[in-house]
């Protein structure tokens, strides 16, 4: 079946999709009254082969966003060689956490006391604390990973006190909504909650709202997003978790 949108977006190459995210972050900005270069585009390469992650980096790309961790070990392997800054936003592990803290600069997705210190603990000296947002569940949907706005305060006062995590802000995944109405009063909730917190947590450096995916990050950005977590419209369809080099 002839989909006009769809193959013509197919026939775009990685430099071009990047530039279209680009300009569609400028316009959301521009449009809201923001600085566009405080909104940064991280690449959510999950799934994605390490050779499309090299045709991002080759385009002017540097951060990029794994969800599994094993997968994403095995392409670091293979990009060694590149200035890539490393973003983990998926579910978190005990099991996982020592990687996790030896190979990446972010984390978004912190839900836990438990892993924070263990995070903590497990960051190598030699490298600087590890950037970490709180991920926060305002839909209170139950398979939904996150903390809810009761929790994020006491999380954040535990995180503040480990050297070695330097806290961020916040993430969020709202539910799906297809309204640009409904994405906004979402991520705006995000947006005061990370006010609410910069109020209970003075001095701290609290700068990042995590949030907006392909199919929501004009209102994202119109909300104050300062990250944009975008996998599809970069890279295209995602195949089965899993697959890697
Ligand atoms: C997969 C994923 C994304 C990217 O979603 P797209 O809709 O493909 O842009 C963003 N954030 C998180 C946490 C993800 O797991």
């Amino acid at each position: 079946m002839y989909k006009p949108g769809a193959s013509y977006k197919y026939m775009h190459n990685l430099r071009d999709r990047l530039t279209e995210v680009h300009d569609r972050v400028q316009k959301a900005a521009r449009a809201a009254g923001r600085d566009p270069r405080d909104v940064r585009v991280l690449a959510v390469s999950k799934t994605q082969p390490a050779g499309a992650i090299r045709e991002l980096y080759e385009a002017g790309q540097r951060a990029f966003g794994e969800s599994y961790v094993r997968e994403a070990l095995e392409k670091q392997e293979h990009l060694r060689s590149l200035a890539i800054e490393w973003h983990f936003i998926g579910p978190l592990q005990s099991n996982k956490t020592r990687d996790i803290a030896a190979n990446f600069d972010w984390v978004h997705s912190l839900e836990r006391e438990k892993i924070a210190v263990r995070l903590n603990d497990q960051r190598p000296a030699a490298l600087p604390a590890l950037n970490v947002c709180i991920q926060l569940n305002l839909d209170a949907e139950a398979a939904k990973q996150g903390v809810d706005r009761a929790g994020m305060l006491p999380l954040a006062r535990r995180i503040l006190d480990l050297p070695r995590l330097r806290l961020r802000g916040l993430m969020a995944i709202p539910a799906r909504r297809d309204d640009y109405a409904g994405q906004l009063a979402a991520f705006t909730a995000v947006r005061e909650a990370l006010e609410a917190l910069r109020v209970s947590c003075p001095g701290t450096e609290l700068d990042t709202l995590s949030m907006g995916m392909s199919g929501d990050l004009e209102a994202a950005v119109a909300a104050d997003s300062t990250w944009v977590r975008v996998g599809t419209d970069l890279f295209g369809p995602r195949a089965a978790k899993g697959a890697t080099v």
